[in-house]
Order: structure tokens, then sequence, then C-alpha cells
């Protein structure tokens, strides 16, 4: 392979380390940290971002450490928006699946991580390269008894039989969908196309059924994808609007049984005719505005048509969506706390999943006042606008939408609509 026979472990870590980082489908990079002026010169201890460490969230909250490479940044393949593409010129490397599973055991014992993401560049053919992963997770199964975390992403164009492999092996599967339309791959990733991506995710979806079905008459029957399936798309590469990307995490995650969409803010690494500039901001705010939207979907029984539509393509800058949502269709406000339903109070701005609950609870046993909601965990500065409590208005001002609109002005949104205020690194904060 080109380059690759000189390098020793740690550079192949570090160059395969780095090249994994534009990938988010495991949530957040590992934090970059410049050296302190009271440690000197000196080598300083824990910055995890050169050796590929990342963190990621378990299904019970915890926070998980993993060690995020790619078995090759060699590929095939031409995507014009990645780094790791065939005609770009950066230093390349390959781990063997005995040195990545090896390495992998070293950390995990030094207690640096928990677990692994492990991606690939396309070498010879999704197959070959999919072999290569499967051989890997063996060895860490089998050889190793490694029972930790590990997250896999497939390559597309793979056949099942080595989708099926790899899911017995991974606890987490993604196939990474980058673009919401095959036009969209055909001009940024041409030997990429939509169905190669999701015909491995309907056969996930069918064998995880099968293989829960199975578990419920024996706990011996081997797990398929336990932690479920979950994909990328980039955002602002191609000209796609929110909505568009809205509709289609809405469908993925009714039709495929999708744990998580994450969203990638296009990081711009390459020139090419098809691509925004290389100087132009990564559109973090936007990223930002549309994992609220992918919250809303999933736990507060928001359609995607609801939160956008033809004439409303883009997700608001300046206020969440769920408020944006609230002041669209202000005739439905105020809703009396003491009265109404769960589904309603869920979209009052400032009342969430819990604090909804509480409500529903605390009123039970007693007609609720304004200073108990506080207690309840409401936040108020929004909700008030938006409420009665015991038939009272208790906002300082009646105002019309658009003047709310200035009110409830996102203080972050504000902020990070500055690209300027915004560094590439702390994109990790808001992956989380
Ligand atoms: S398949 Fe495309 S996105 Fe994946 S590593 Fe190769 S060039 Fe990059």
């Amino acid at each position: 392979m080109r380059g690759v026979v000189y390098l020793d472990l740690m550079q192949k870590l570090s160059i395969l380390g780095e090249a994994a980082r534009y990938d988010v489908s495991c949530a957040s990079s590992g934090s970059v940290r410049g050296k302190h002026a009271a440690l000197g010169n000196g080598p300083s201890l824990g910055n995890a971002a050169p050796s590929g460490i990342c963190h990621s969230w378990s299904d019970d909250g915890r926070c998980i450490s993993l060690l995020k490479v790619l078995m090759t940044n060699l590929c095939e393949y031409n995507c014009s928006y990645c780094i790791n593409r065939k005609d770009n010129d950066n230093p390349k490397a390959a781990f063997t699946p005995e040195e990545l599973a090896a390495l992998t055991m070293e950390f995990y014992k030094r207690n640096y991580i928990e677990g692994l993401f492990l991606s690939s560049g396309v070498v010879k053919s999704p197959d070959h390269t999919m072999g290569l992963m499967i051989e890997t997770l063996t060895l860490l199964r089998r050889k190793y008894c490694f029972n930790g975390y590990i997250h896999v992403k497939t390559i597309p164009g793979a056949s099942p039989e080595a989708v099926m492999a790899i899911g017995y092996l991974a606890d987490r599967v993604s196939a990474n969908i980058e673009f919401c339309t095959d036009a969209s791959l055909k001009l940024l990733a041409p030997a990429k196309e939509l169905g190669s991506i999701l015909s491995p995710m309907a056969l996930i979806r069918d064998r995880r059924e099968e293989s829960r079905d199975n578990f419920m008459h024996s706990v011996h029957s081997p797990r398929f994808v336990p932690g479920g399936q979950s994909t990328q798309v980039i955002v602002g590469a191609a000209n796609e609007r929110d909505y568009h990307i809205l509709n289609m995490s809405e469908r993925l995650y009714k039709n495929y049984s999708l744990k998580r969409v994450y969203y990638s803010a296009y990081i711009p690494v390459n020139t090419h005719p098809n691509l925004p500039a290389i100087t132009s901001a990564p559109p973090i705010l936007r990223e930002h505005r549309l994992y609220q939207a992918d919250f809303l979907l999933r736990f507060y029984r928001f359609t995607a048509q609801e939160l956008l539509d033809k004439d409303n393509q883009d997700l608001d800058f300046e206020v969440d969506p769920k408020c944006d949502w609230a002041l669209r269709n202000y005739e439905r406000f105020p809703v009396e706390v003491n009265k109404a339903d769960y589904d309603t109070l869920l979209r009052v701005p400032g009342i969430g999943t819990l604090s909804a609950k509480r409500i529903i609870a605390a009123r039970r046993m007693s007609r609720l006042g304004f200073e108990d909601l506080k207690k309840i965990g409401v936040i108020l500065k929004r909700a008030v606008y938006f409420i009665l409590c015991d038939g009272r208005f208790h906002a300082p001002y009646d105002l019309e939408p658009d003047m709310l609109r200035g009110v409830l002005a996102d203080k972050q949104g504000k902020l990070m609509a500055s690209p300027l205020q915004m560094r590439i690194e702390d994109l990790n904060v808001l992956r989380v």
C-alpha cells in the first residue's frame, strides 16, 4: 500500500485518529488543548485528541471514552468533501487487524478507553474493507475476550453477509447517509448511492427485530447490533434545505428505527467546484438548530411538517425551533397549566418532558400557582409568555409575536450567528 510500510504504531495512530475526527456519528471528538503557560514547554498529560480518543454517551447517560480511528485512510473513492479522498496527497496509513486489536486492548488495560469507534476508507472493495474490520472485531471479541462497547461504520456497497457478520460483533452500527438525495450524492460522492446505504439499514432493522424476538425465547441467543443503528448527515455541503434534512431524518426514524441521526456541519477541507468555498465557516448554528429540531421529533411528538414546510424551508437562527413553532402558532396560546394535557404542555417553550410530567403529577394534589412552576423546573422567562396560571397571565408585557421573537432571541444563537466567535474545536461542545 502507498506510503504505509515504514510507519510505527504511534505514527499510524496519529494519522488514523486525526483522519477519523470528521465522522461525528459517535458523538463528540476529543478536545484539543494548547499548552498552559503555567506548565512551561515540557510534556503535558491528558490531551486525548492526538490519540483519537473521543467521548460518547451510553443509553443510561454514562459518558464513555472511545478510541476513534480508521482502519485505513487509504480510499478508492473520491468524495469531494472528504479529507481522505483518493486524490488528496495527505499522509496515508493502515492498521492490520492484529495491530488495531492489540492497540485497543492496550489502551483499554491502561484505562484510557472503554470502547472502540471504527470506520475506514475503502481499500480494494467494500467487502475487502469490511473483512478487515470483521477480522479486527473477531480478534477483540474472541482472542482478547473484549466485552466493551464497539461502534462500527459500515462501508457503502458492502454485501449483506458482511453487514450481518459485523452486526453480531458490534454494539452499534452506522451507515452514513451523508446527503438527502441521490442527486447530491452523485454530485459530491459519485461512488455512493442512496440505495446502497439504505439497504444495510433495512437489513439491520429486520435482523435486530428477529434477534430481539429470539432473545425473548432464549437469553443465550446472539444479540445483533444491541445498541441500535445511527447515521450522519453532512450539513451545508450540498444545496439541501433544513426542510429536506428534517423530513429525511423523520423517515429514517420511522422506517428504519434509527437511534440517532447526527448532523455534521460541513468543514471545508478540499477545493472542488461543487463545494462551498474553502474560506466559508462551518454552519455551526445550523447544525445546532437541526439537533434541537431532531430532539423535538424524537421526544416532543413534533412532526417535520409542523416545524418546516415548503414556504418556510430553513430553521430560524434567532430562536430555537420550539419557540419558532409557538410564535408561528401564537393563537394556540396562552394555555392554562392547571388544565392543559401533556401534549399541549410539551409544546410550551420553557416546559420540557420532565417538567410537563411533574406538572401533571403535582396538579393531582392541588392547583398550581405561578411560584410552584419555578420549583417544578419550568423555565419561566420563556414559558411566561405562553401560559396562564390559575387564569392569570404573568408576563411583564403582552407582545405581538414579532416583538416577542426579539425578546426570546436565543443569546447562544446570537453569539453563534457570528462565525468568528466559533472555533472548529468548539463543535465538540455542541455535539454532546
Ligand atoms: S468513501 Fe468517501 S467519505 Fe469515505 S473515506 Fe472514502 S472518500 Fe472519504
